[in-house]
């Protein structure tokens, strides 16, 4: 199982404006960096902890292999509810993120145990361990409003005991096998793996950048979802605490510029073939910040709230509606706001065609 990453649906690759940098802080061996705007990594020097993987909104980055699709209806099929790093999932659980943990918690019988305090994948740095911790935080926060179901942390106390009684350190360890080289095939992957593997965009890239696509992580919380008994009750979370989804609105000082919802990866935001409206759906939002990054006018707000009724009742939501009207001069449609029917390309045009005019006056005086 080793880190592949698919530039297409990194939202870098859709807008130099992306500030994602959640793949480059997670990183427990500081791998992974930004080059000509989109992530790289030695793959030499990669752990394949699967850290990336779980935090990226995109699914950019996945571990060739492994599927969490595959793992979750495995998982289910076992009678098994604990999850242990590098045993269950051959990576670090760092991998799963808080929609898989939902999931997870919703679709299972009994109530999932994690061995959260035994992460040691990231070796010095603690960042996966505290990341897997936090994960099960907001898994928590948020089955609390959906469900009775809760995930459990496996106590450091009865950790202790389990490998006292068992003495067997046989788990591998990602770091101690970094490096290791066997047969000459292994010496030649390893001289190019130790290289920096920098990833540019072509034609074929450029069609996946403008496909629409909804990661599996939320096809799979869409489903168990739509099989759960709904809450009596709609809570309202607030929005700082969920990472993986957003309520927006959109103020006054929108242009219309169109760009939020021309790139937007997923189509959570959307318009009709007038570019009329801004529609939203929060449930196909992956909180990814890029209409944010891109709109000038900071005219996209987060909603301070989140309504938990999303997850259950899903509903596209109009943030802005336009007036819109035919240009006098051109014909194109434009975002009519008043004044002469004139889209502001002719309207810019004009403008200097009579500066021109003018300066061509003065010179003749
Ligand atoms: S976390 Fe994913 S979307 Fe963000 S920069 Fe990294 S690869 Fe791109
Ligand atoms: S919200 Fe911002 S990016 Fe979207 S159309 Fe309005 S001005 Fe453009
Ligand atoms: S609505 Fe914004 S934050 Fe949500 S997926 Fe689209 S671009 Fe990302």
């Amino acid at each position: 199982m080793h880190l592949e990453f698919a530039v297409s649906s990194c939202i870098r690759a859709t807008s130099k404006f992306s500030e994602c940098s959640k793949c480059v802080d997670i990183c427990p061996v500081d791998t992974i960096e930004i080059v000509d705007n989109i992530p790289a990594f030695t793959p030499s020097a990669c752990i394949n902890c699967g850290g990336c993987v779980g935090v990226c909104p995109t699914e950019a980055f996945f571990l060739s292999g492994f599927s969490s699709i595959e793992f979750f209806f495995k998982f289910l099929e076992e009678d098994n509810n604990e999850l242990v790093c590098q045993k269950d999932l051959y990576s670090c659980l760092s991998v799963l993120s808080v929609e898989h943990l939902i999931s997870l918690a919703l679709a299972s019988n009994e109530p999932i145990v994690i061995d959260a305090h035994s992460c040691k994948c990231g070796g010095e740095s603690d960042k996966l361990r505290v990341k897997l911790l936090d994960n099960i935080e907001e898994a928590n926060f948020i089955l609390d409003s959906i469900s009775n179901k809760q995930i459990e942390i496996k106590s450091i106390e009865k950790k202790n005991k389990v490998e006292e009684q068992q003495k067997t350190p046989s788990r591998r360890s990602f770091l101690s096998l970094k490096g290791a080289i066997k047969s000459k095939q292994e010496f030649d992957n390893a001289v190019v793996a130790d290289e920096l593997k920098e990833f540019g965009i072509d034609i074929k890239d450029i069609n996946g950048i403008k496909e629409k696509k909804i990661p599996d992580k939320r096809k799979l919380l869409f489903s168990i979802l739509k099989r759960q008994e709904r809450p009596k009750v709609y809570d309202v979370l607030a929005g700082e605490d969920i990472s993986f989804t957003s309520q927006k609105f959109i103020d006054e000082s929108c242009t219309n510029c169109q760009i939020c919802y021309r790139i937007c990866p997923t189509g959570a935001l959307s318009s009709d073939n007038k570019f009329s409206v801004i529609n939203f759906d929060a449930m196909m939002c992956l909180k990814c910040h890029l209409c944010h990054d891109v709109c000038e006018p900071n005219s996209i707000q987060l909603q301070r709230g989140f309504e938990i009724k999303e997850f259950f009742e899903p509903t596209q939501r109009t943030l802005a509606s336009f007036n819109i009207k035919r240009c006098n001069e051109c014909g194109n449609y434009f975002t009519y706001k008043g004044g002469l029917i004139e889209c502001p390309r002719c309207q810019i045009e004009e403008a200097e065609a009579m500066e021109l005019h003018e300066n061509a006056r003065k010179m003749n005086f």
